[in-house]
């Protein structure tokens, strides 16, 4: 089962958090708040939700 760990990441450490083990999800695609920040899930190989 996932860990469900979910963090609000600005657009300019997104980069370092798919590099760390988190994954971008969908969630704010279509808000004016994409713009600015993803919400990222913690990958299965980071169970843990280790920050970059
Ligand atoms: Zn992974």
């Amino acid at each position: 089962m996932r860990s469900g760990v979910y963090r609000y990441v600005r657009i300019p450490r997104a980069e370092a958090y798919l590099a760390a083990g988190w994954l971008a999800t969908p969630a704010f695609d279509d808000c004016h708040h994409g713009r600015f920040a993803i919400l990222m899930r913690a990958c299965a190989c980071n169970p843990d939700g280790v920050s970059p």
